[in-house]
């Protein structure tokens, strides 16, 4: 959890240098680290220190928040590097729609 301020305000920051926004889809496709499952990775400064994270879980944490612990982040767009807030969903269980949208 990252719940500091001025932490947040500093990851947030970090986040998006490492995205380029597209303008056709409004996606915010992240250029940084990616695990082997596909999804992005950050290592970000939380209160436990530095840890790394789920990029797009981290950026709905950062800029959407109200995640529970169990949530499962999704992307709405399908793209699973996007780490657009708006394009994020926290759902407490997976709508197999989002996996046929990103094969
Ligand atoms: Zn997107």
């Amino acid at each position: 959890m990252i719940n500091n301020p001025e932490l947040v305000v500093r990851n947030q920051r970090k986040l998006l240098m490492y995205v380029a926004k597209q303008n056709d889809t409004g996606c915010w496709v992240w250029q940084g680290q990616i695990s082997n499952s596909g999804y992005g990775k950050v290592l970000l400064k939380s209160d436990e220190g530095n840890k790394m994270h789920s990029v797009h879980r981290a950026a709905f944490e950062l800029f959407v928040g109200g995640m529970k612990k169990d949530d499962i982040v999704v992307q709405t767009c399908g793209n699973r590097l996007c780490i657009n807030p708006e394009h994020l969903k926290a759902v407490d269980e997976i709508d197999d729609t989002y996996w046929k949208k990103s094969l």
